[in-house]
């Protein structure tokens, strides 16, 4: 059988970039973390809490001390009471030094609030 050679586009095969975020995610950043950060760090003068030994002496963002992934998710995590603001270098300070973070209240552990978290559903 005598096939004819396939035909070549000239045009670049049109790609369509990855989703960064998924609906459910944009949502959530744009209505409740975006705002909570801005909230958080408001004119750029609020004190950080934390004081670590590489502060930068103004909050910059949010922390969260029970961690994203102790809590389940950002979804999760992201609750009044479980937020601070703090400054950039805390926070790294924070994740990169939990036993210290611990220590001075700055992280929690699960095993902490697994008794606070757990909710009996009525029957
Ligand atoms: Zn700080």
């Amino acid at each position: 059988m005598k096939r004819s050679a396939m035909k070549r586009s000239t045009k670049p095969m049109k790609r369509s970039r990855l989703k960064p975020r998924s609906k459910k995610m944009d949502k959530f950043y744009k209505e409740v973390r975006i705002p909570a950060v801005i909230q958080a760090v408001g004119d750029g003068k609020r004190p950080c809490p934390v004081k670590s030994q590489v502060c930068t002496h103004y909050v910059q963002g949010i922390h969260e001390v029970l961690s994203r992934g102790r809590a389940g998710g950002i979804l999760v995590a992201h609750k009044p009471g479980n937020i601070i603001g703090t400054c950039h270098a805390c926070n790294s300070y924070i994740s990169s030094h939990p036993q210290w973070a611990k220590d001075n209240g700055w992280l929690v552990s699960n095993s902490e609030v697994t008794n606070d978290n757990k909710q009996t559903k009525p029957t």
